[in-house]
């Protein structure tokens, strides 16, 4: 048995090895570093960077490295050594203040939207001290943001930092006004993201080069049993996968991610695991970490670990459900209804900056998860919808509709929600959790944001929460200081009141799937349907979008430009990629496949005829089937492979992502349907990838 209090966090630098192995003073110092964001000067840097080498030297690490995250989406590194000669020829090992707080990596290939010019193509990495540093694959990493020289953010990280910040300033804001006087109050926002994926077996998954390229699976035909009967069917990798989730636990926990794997999802193959939750940067480095050590782990249990939001056709795809709160240093949840009248004053009023944020701000949300993989997800009759909504519960929507009507809307409820004086009851999780269909749906003391794509990275969804709600809270902050103390109660209700009314249109509490509520969304209540990537990224630039994160600095104007163009091109080149891959795997594996199974019914076929005298019927009839799908996927490939041509000649890069929404992907999705028919009449020895069968429940 593991001893997991033993092994958790072995592998991360945090303030009980810091405690431990720095000076006094340096530790109060990085203390206090890490706690008010306060800049780390060079000695105090050169103390702890020693410190941190020696500990990691101990632990077996040779090398160190600058951790951050690009537009890409995943995690970069750039390893140097600790090593450096001495004048007798040997080494030492050594690494500095300077080369811990700044670092500066080769990051000319990583893409930055236009916001590096290739005369200054270098960017450089900053420490965040408020995420601690930790030993992998024997290296010291250090989590950083990372910017250019001219100050643009070039990562995930650095506008997600400064939306933490705008929102613990706005809502302290309105902490003051409820009488907090604590004069080192700041405010965090909290996120623990649920992670779904796939695990296959790793010899199916070398047989796929789509699988390889694309991470999902690009043709396959449907198997006769699929999720219908939701029981979950591991098949002969069950042990693999049980031994996998240990290991991966342990993995984690080293590296001080409270991680709790959870076994079946609803699709076969899928597997679901959630972390305590924690500060978001923190989260989010250790989400990303996650992903990471999920793909490493399976590896050495001859599994593979799929990321993508829709790996297989007809079968639930993966997400990310990132639940959201806020809650102050001394670690009151401000999304936690309270125990007296002012408590739930304060509570209503948040709840009421959050509905707004999510009205005003439902086409950030959108834009925040919106990537190629998660198309196949959002609006496809599984996960949430497109649209985006929020869902309260029956209690607390009965307490909204009496605040907006002034009148008490249920017999139940005695009388009417007076804010300020009545108190609010508990909403216990499963009162509030019976809605899975929501995407944004209260759960009892938190929010939890249900479109994220498995593969996103939690940054985008938390930068877009984050500033929507400090938009919310600082208009209540201008309106409510300007109050003299004795009117705040009165005009506190009357707030409330006005913006739940305003923005009550983004309350659905039924269910998100019915196509009625996409109707009576759309049509009746006005809220967006971006079904799809070009059509979402196409708001991201809107005067709303751009007032909002330039007054609270989150962005700048050139900052969301090249997000705007990195996250186009990058639905673009995914699209290319699968059509490329498509197209040689049909050309090169499935047509001749075909042509294999021809051959052997039409020798049988002959040889019958010769031996009996009779005709070979079933062969006959298979053979002209067959060979007319074969004609109608060469063709398929010829359509598909001048849509991708056409679209190469496109430069406007909002243009082009519509023409591959429009024409490739509908040419990928015609020629898919032949070839799956193809499949599902060939002879299973003469098809040329696993099938679906196989790749789910282990069975040809
Ligand atoms: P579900 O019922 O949706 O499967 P889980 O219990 O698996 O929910 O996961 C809920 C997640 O919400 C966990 O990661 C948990 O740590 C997180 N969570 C709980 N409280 C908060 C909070 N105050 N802020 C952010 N996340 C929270
Ligand atoms: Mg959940």
């Amino acid at each position: 048995m593991t001893n997991v209090p033993e092994i958790f966090g072995t592998m991360v630098f945090n303030e009980q090895i810091m405690k431990a192995r720095l000076p006094k003073e340096t530790y109060k110092a990085m203390k206090k570093t890490i706690e008010e964001g306060l800049p780390l000067n060079i000695e105090i840097a050169n103390v702890v960077a020693n410190a941190m080498k020696d500990w990691a030297v101990e632990k077996g690490a040779t090398h160190f490295t600058h951790w951050f995250q690009p537009l890409t989406g995943i995690t970069a590194e750039k390893h140097d050594s600790f090593i450096c000669p001495t004048k007798e020829g040997s080494v030492i090992m050594e690494f500095s203040g300077k080369e811990l707080v700044q670092g500066e990596p080769d990051a000319s290939s990583f893409p930055s939207g236009g916001l590096r010019a290739t005369f200054e193509a270098r960017g450089y990495t900053a420490w965040d001290p408020t995420s601690f540093a930790f030993i992998k694959d024997n290296t010291l990493c250090i989590p950083t943001a990372f910017c250019s020289y001219s100050g643009e953010a070039l990562d995930k990280k650095t506008p997600l930092l400064r939306s933490m910040e705008v929102i613990s300033k706005q809502a302290v804001r309105i902490l003051r006004l409820f009488g907090n006087e604590d004069p080192h109050l700041t405010v965090k926002t909290t996120v623990g993201p649920e992670q779904e994926y796939f695990l296959i077996p790793v010899e199916l998954y070398n047989k796929r080069k789509d699988l390889i390229y694309t991470g999902r699976t690009l043709f396959g035909a449907k198997p006769p049993k699929g999720q219908e009967l939701e029981d979950h069917y591991f098949g002969a990798i069950k042990p693999r996968v049980s031994a996998y989730m240990k290991d991966l636990d342990e993995e984690l926990w080293k590296l001080g991610v409270l991680a709790k794997t959870k076994h079946n999802e609803v699709a076969p193959a899928q597997h679901e695991l959630a972390p305590i939750f924690t500060t978001t940067n923190i989260a989010t480095d250790h989400n990303q970490l996650m992903m990471e050590i999920m793909q490493k782990v399976a590896k050495k249990h001859g599994l593979v670990c799929l990321l993508h939001e829709k790996p297989f056709a007809g079968v639930n795809g993966s997400g990310k459900h990132n639940n959201w709160s806020i809650s102050t240093s001394t670690g009151v949840n401000l999304l936690e209804p309270g125990d007296t009248p002012s408590e739930n004053a304060q509570f209503l009023l948040f709840l009421a900056a959050v509905i707004r944020a999510v009205d005003v701000h439902q086409d950030l949300l959108r834009i925040s998860v919106a990537t190629a993989g998660n198309d196949h997800r959002l609006g496809a009759n599984e996960a949430p919808p497109a649209v985006v909504s929020m869902f309260l519960g029956d209690e607390l929507n009965e307490i909204i509709e009496s605040i907006v009507s002034g009148k008490s809307v249920h017999k139940k409820s005695k009388v009417q929600m007076e804010i300020g004086v009545d108190v609010l009851p508990k909403f216990p999780k499963d009162s509030t959790d019976r809605n899975r269909t929501s995407p944004f749906a209260f759960t009892g003391n938190k929010f939890e944001f249900r479109m994220l794509g498995s593969a996103n990275s939690i940054a985008c969804a938390n930068i877009m929460l984050n500033t929507a709600v400090a938009d919310s809270l600082c208009e209540f902050a201008d309106k409510l200081e300007k109050v003299k103390k004795k009117d705040f109660q009165t005009a506190l209700a009357k707030l409330i009141k006005e913006t739940i009314t305003a923005h009550k249109r983004i309350i659905f509490n039924g269910n998100g799937y019915d196509e009625h509520w996409i109707k009576e969304a759309v049509d009746d209540r006005g809220l967006l349907n971006l079904r799809s990537t070009p059509e979402a990224m196409d708001r991201f630039l809107d005067q709303k979008n751009k007032d909002v994160f330039l007054k609270f600095g989150v962005f700048s104007l050139a900052e969301m430009q090249s997000r705007h163009d990195i996250l186009l091109e990058n639905y673009s080149k995914t699209i290319n990629i699968e059509a490329l891959t498509m197209i040689d795997m049909a050309r090169k594996d499935i047509l001749p496949a075909i042509t294999s199974y021809i051959k052997e019914l039409s020798d049988t076929a002959v040889s019958v005829s010769n031996a009996a005298g009779v005709d070979a019927v079933f062969e006959k009839n298979l053979i002209t089937k067959l060979v007319k799908i074969q004609a109608s996927i060469s063709d398929k490939i010829n359509i598909l492979e001048n849509a991708v041509v056409s679209v190469h000649e496109i430069s406007d890069i909002s243009k082009q992502s519509y023409a591959y929404r429009d024409s490739v992907f509908v040419a990928m999705q015609d020629l898919r349907a032949s070839v799956d028919k193809a499949e599902s009449l060939c002879a299973a020895k003469y098809w040329p990838f696993p099938s679906y069968g196989e790749l789910l429940f282990g069975v040809r």
